[in-house]
């Protein structure tokens, strides 16, 4: 359907099961769509590094908290290419007790609970450099990048505390960034947190209806960005944000943290360019990205609906109350439009 002919539509998404308002009225041309609140606080291209007021960059190792592990860089180099560290201001701590089994009950039980604040928050430094972003690195380098955020999830696993472990990137202030030096973090928590459990709670009411996993059904060309051997990248179909993308394995396969070598550069190369196009389309703005993943020890009977896929959401518009109080949200560009644009951009230039 052409933009001018579009009038307001609600869709509900099948992984979430959130309800999203189109509402092409609200917003103006989605190509004119830009970040207003260019990305603060960013890399300053051409810096010299390292920045002397930045503890992630190489020479400054001793001002972080302990390093978890380093991917190592050739001996001409930095010493290092990737560091896994322990986060020094940590939204749980490791230190702390684990909570007992029956003080977390896998299934839930409703009412209040509260247990102490155990668990693992690490932050992974995605290179060396100030001045280089994610998307500037090679798909070689996003992929390493990926396969250290699986090896750090496989140990977490290995802890019998760990329910599960979300990863996820900040990109400028007003997406939660406090750091400019490029950087991911994850928190392995101790319970399953509540947008997991609605996630797998919905895509199992459409399987058990329709028999099918509600990623592996995705078939619109309309929404598809681009795709590779392994992965596609799609605006879905209830998109709660303007140019959210969603990087989907093509397979049926619940956790990422099993990626192999070959599947990560696939990835990593896929990642690359949307974060490339997103920053070309829509004026460096800030973003965050999530790998939404399936909690450890799951029954095997859930595994059939269970996906696991990457969220990029670029922060163009602030959540007001219509969002707070429904969990609506109201999306000016229609995921189609946004796909269109998306895919016709060329990101070489
Ligand atoms: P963000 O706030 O998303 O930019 O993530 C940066 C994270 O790095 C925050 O969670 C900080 O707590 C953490 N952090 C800041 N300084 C250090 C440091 N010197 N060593 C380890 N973690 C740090
Ligand atoms: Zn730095
Ligand atoms: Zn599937």
């Amino acid at each position: 359907m052409a933009e001018a002919s579009r009038t307001s539509e609600a869709r509900r998404d099948s992984v979430f099961g959130r309800w999203v308002v189109f509402s092409p009225a609200r917003s103006r041309r989605p190509t004119d769509l830009k970040s207003h609140n260019p990305t603060n606080p960013s890399p300053d291209p051409g810096a010299e590094a390292p920045k002397p007021s930045c503890p992630f960059c190489a020479g400054r190792e001793s001002e972080c908290a302990p390093e978890i592990f380093r991917v190592p860089a050739p001996p001409e180099a930095s010493p290092w290419r990737i560091r896994v560290i322990e986060n020094l201001y940590p939204a749980l701590r490791r230190d702390a007790e684990p909570p007992a089994p029956e003080e977390v009950p896998p299934d839930g039980e409703p009412g209040e609970r509260a247990v102490r604040g155990f668990g693992f928050h690490d932050v992974v430094i995605e290179t060396p450099r100030h001045d280089v972003r994610l998307w500037d690195l090679d798909a070689e380098g996003v992929r390493d990048v990926l396969l250290a955020y699986a090896r750090r999830v496989r140990q977490l696993a290995e802890h019998p505390a760990v329910k599960y472990v979300q990863v996820f990137k900040n990109h400028g202030a007003s997406a939660g960034a406090s750091m400019a030096h490029s950087h991911s973090q994850m928190l392995g928590t101790p319970f399953v947190p509540p947008c997991v459990t609605t996630r797998l709670n919905c895509m199992k009411e459409v399987f058990d209806r329709s028999g099918n996993c509600s990623l592996c059904e995705i078939r619109s060309k309309d929404i598809l960005i681009s795709g590779t051997p392994n992965f596609s990248a799609i605006v879905p179909f209830a998109a709660s944000y303007p140019f959210e993308i969603w990087i989907i394995p093509q397979q049926h396969i619940s956790y990422f943290h099993e990626i192999d070598h070959d599947k990560a550069l696939d990835l990593g190369s896929l990642l690359k360019t949307m974060l490339q196009k997103l920053s070309k389309q829509l004026n460096d703005p800030p973003f965050n990205f999530m790998i939404h993943s399936t909690p450890f020890g799951l029954s095997s009977s859930c595994l059939p609906y269970a996906h696991w896929f990457l969220q990029i959401v670029p922060q163009l518009s602030v959540i007001g109350g219509f969002e707070i109080g429904s969990g609506c949200y109201i999306n000016p560009v229609f995921p189609e439009d946004a796909a269109k644009i998306m895919r016709e951009l060329d990101c070489l230039t």
